[in-house]
């Protein structure tokens, strides 16, 4: 224990019943150091990013020393790993040492990814290698710059300490911020125990922490479910319009907070293909691109599942009414996708026939697999006249009529705007970026810090995608799409 207060932990997770959980403390390392520390993200925490950054900082961080406050857990839960039941996984590599009310007075858990074996780890060390967490600590921080709902990494530092995997590798420990870490698998873990009471329990913890909104209705566990649909969603046609494929979509990975949870094998896409799979064990393609919105609905039915005793005493109307609820999902998805494209493609007014505007314009991408971030980019430098600055996005397709076409489709849409050129520009970069976490880039820093102890590239990367709207003098290449022998075409999970 160390005596100051540096974390004021209000623990409400492990005050639920023991069987939520399991109660120890992360296992040291040998050698921490600190990789990197997420200052802004301290201060939102208000914590002392000073003090994380010292020796006795960096002792909390590895788990080498539990704060004051703290009541160390691994937290229970099961899922469906690619659509089959597995009853039990729970934190098998993470600890919760507690949670903290932030600036804006939202409760944040703080979690060791990385610390060591717990009850939960089966056939796992309990390890992470320094790669995956260094991975998840750009993406997750690039995702929370593009404004989308995530957990956050506060720090990742080494262990000084190696872990077997298909190679021997240096160790890493993330710090994981998250509104909350109960996932759908969690709600499933006591449902499969036919565990009532701790199904009520959860439910009502998860409405009280996310939901409060909902402790006045009449049937708040329907209006809990109506509202992870609904945040689900938001999540999901998020990711699409940045085409971020998450790779393991299995329900012990979707947070009932709504934030984007696990960065395994995901990816940014390049060239744009909906059918792409990065991740190495996704071998039938369940988790790709396209399919992301239908296995969203998939888990939230099975959240549904765990609901129904809460929602009617009637099984009948339990079911008919949770059914009707899932099957929101589809128009709540298409409503927020379609909105968020209208926004990438300059359109401020919602007309008939937008819908196909955009479907046309992913079809042309997907044709000829143009960059998904760059076409939206470049978009945004036409003018709404055909003028010259039409070259840039030329580069993109290799069918220049097919593409002219499409232009000339979206101009005349444009024109029902009256909107100025500038005006019109800028709003769509404030939506488009140039700037994501690309396999290419993320692979050269892990290669770099794994193999060389190099952190420099990581640091440069991390910078860079902090800010990923502006463009950025010397970072040209970073926007660029990868060479051909650049081209990264498998991600890992690392674990
Ligand atoms: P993930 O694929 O990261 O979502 O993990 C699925 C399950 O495997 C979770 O229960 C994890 O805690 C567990 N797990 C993953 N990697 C390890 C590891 N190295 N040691 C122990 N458990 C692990
Ligand atoms: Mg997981």
């Amino acid at each position: 224990m160390i005596s100051s207060e540096i974390f004021n932990f209000d623990n409400s997770y492990s005050r639920l019943p023991e069987r939520f959980f399991a109660s120890l403390p992360p296992l040291p390392v040998r050698d921490p150091k600190l990789v990197r520390l997420n200052s802004g993200l301290a201060d939102q925490l208000c914590i002392d990013a000073k003090f994380l950054g010292k020796p006795e900082g960096l002792a909390i961080l590895a788990g080498n020393t539990i704060p004051k406050g703290a009541t160390p857990i691994a937290m229970a839960y099961a899922g469906f790993q690619f659509g089959h039941w597995v009853p039990q996984l729970g934190d098998g590599r993470a600890i919760l040492l507690g949670e903290i009310i932030d600036s804006g007075g939202v409760r944040r858990d703080f979690q060791l990814k990385g610390s060591g074996p717990t009850p939960f780890s089966r056939m796992g060390d309990g390890r992470a290698a320094l790669g995956p967490v260094l991975r998840e600590y750009i993406c997750s921080e690039a995702m929370a710059a593009l404004g989308i709902p995530t957990t956050r990494s506060l720090a990742a530092i080494t262990t000084g300490e190696q872990v077997s995997r298909e190679r021997i590798l240096p160790g890493g420990i993330l710090t994981r911020i998250a509104r909350s870490h109960v996932r759908v698998g969690t709600f499933q873990y006591f449902a499969a125990r036919n565990d009532m009471e701790a199904l009520r329990l959860l439910a009502d913890y998860v409405i009280e922490r996310h939901y409060p909104e909902l402790l006045s209705t009449e049937n708040r566990y329907l209006g809990l479910l109506a509202s992870v649909v609904k945040q689900q969603a938001l999540l999901v046609s998020s990711w699409q319009l940045v085409g971020f494929i998450h790779g393991v979509m299995n329900t012990d990975n979707m947070a009932i907070s709504g934030e984007t949870i696990d960065y395994g094998p995901c990816a940014f896409m390049d060239f744009f293909d909906p059918d792409i799979v990065y991740s190495s064990i996704d071998q039938m393609g369940r988790y790709c691109y396209k399919n992301q919105p239908h296995i969203a609905q998939w888990n939230l039915g099975g959240f549904a599942q765990t609901l129904l005793p809460l929602l009617s005493q009637d099984m009948d109307e339990a079911v008919e009414t949770a059914t009707e609820v899932i099957n929101t999902f589809e128009t709540l998805f298409q409503s927020f996708y379609y909105a968020g494209m209208r926004r990438k493609i300059g359109l401020s007014l919602e007309l008939d026939g937008d819908d196909n505007l955009v479907e046309d314009l992913i079809k042309l991408m997907a044709d000829y697999n143009m960059d998904f971030t760059l076409t939206f980019r470049y978009l945004c430098g036409l003018k709404n006249e055909k003028s010259l600055a039409d070259s840039v996005i030329y580069k993109l397709c290799s069918d220049q009529s097919a593409l002219d076409l499409w232009l000339l489709h979206w101009r005349a849409r444009l024109a029902k705007e009256n909107s100025l050129d500038t005006q019109r520009q800028n709003t769509m970069m404030q939506v488009n970026p140039l700037f994501i976490p690309r396999n290419h880039l993320v692979e050269r820093v892990v290669r770099a810090a794994e193999d060389d102890n190099n952190m420099t590239p990581f640091n440069e990367l991390v910078d860079v995608l902090a800010r990923p709207y502006d463009g950025q003098s010397g970072y040209d290449d970073f926007a660029k799409t990868p060479r051909p022998e650049e081209i990264v075409k498998e991600t890992f999970c690392g674990t």
